[in-house]
């Protein structure tokens, strides 16, 4: 479903998880605090163990996100208060788009997600215990009560909706001032992505829609979302906002748009092909 000319940033293609090449592999370790990644100055992901050592202070307690051609990748959480020397810095994953090659985006983003993981089940939900890491797959199992925990992943849908040769853009106060973004929400429990799709649009501008057509996905971990793409035509009702999520909403022509988010985001790989499909319609 995806246009071969669209990458999806933050999407981890090609790592395998296997733990049994865990001993024999060359490590390629990522630091990581947070929602960052300790880059050099220039943005560049610090990977190589015999460069990471002489930054720790004691041996690092890292855990193995899968393997590649270049060997086995590790997370490696540190501490909020360590110190870096002059030339790292920890980088925030959203500021390396575009920075670093897209695959290593990608597995720099699956440790800070599974990172994120392990830092939130350390205890088991249910009895309180500690839990350990398990060994042959990416979880937490507790050694009371045997529960195993896996990864949270949130799904949020996003949509794209056309009318005629327009499309409805949108502002939350919590964006960059004036950037505008278009309808997203989480998925809640019970309901089908379509569903979800409607709902939230309902809710948030009051239109109704139609025609809602899967575009494609994005891992968005901050902290650990799945960004579900689609595109819907409009279907009757004015605009009617809900203040508390969206500050203004409007249609806009398709050659004519506001500021949009950069390039990265799903919303922009959204708004770019409705924005083809319409160029296309019109010339036709
Ligand atoms: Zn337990």
């Amino acid at each position: 479903m995806i246009p071969e000319e669209y990458t999806v940033p933050f999407a981890t293609d090609g790592l395998v998880y296997h733990q049994d090449t865990t001993p024999c592999t060359k490590e390629q370790w990522i630091l990581i605090d947070g929602p960052a990644v300790v880059t050099d100055k220039d943005g560049t992901l610090l990977s190589d163990p015999s460069a990471c050592r002489p930054i720790l202070t004691t041996d690092p307690d890292r855990f193995m996100i899968g393997s590649d051609s270049r060997g086995a990748w590790y997370a490696v959480p540190i501490s909020a208060s360590l110190l870096l020397p002059d030339r790292y810095a920890r980088t925030n994953l959203r500021a390396m788009y575009g920075v670093i090659p897209d695959d290593l985006l990608g597995i720099a983003s699956r440790a800070v997600a599974l990172s994120a993981f392990y830092r939130t089940h350390r205890f088991c939900g249910i009895c309180g215990a500690e839990t350990n890491r398990k060994e042959d797959e990416i979880a937490t199992v507790c050694p009371a009560c045997s529960h195993v925990f896996y990864p949270v992943i949130n799904p949020v849908v996003i949509v794209c909706i056309r009318r005629d040769d327009e499309i409805l853009l949108a502002r939350s106060p919590r964006f960059v001032p004036a950037v505008y973004g278009i309808i997203a929400g989480f998925v809640e429990a019970g309901e089908t992505l379509e569903q979800a799709v409607v709902r939230e649009v309902a809710e948030e501008v009051g239109i109704a829609i139609d025609t809602i057509r899967y575009r494609c996905s994005q891992p968005w971990p901050f902290p650990h979302s799945l960004m579900i793409g689609f595109s819907a035509s409009y279907a009757g009702r004015t605009i009617r906002i809900d203040p508390t999520e969206i500050e203004q909403a409007g249609w806009y022509s398709y050659d004519s748009l506001p500021s949009l988010p950069a390039a990265g985001s799903i919303t922009r790989i959204l708004i770019d092909q409705v924005v083809q499909e319409i160029s296309r319609d019109t010339k036709s």
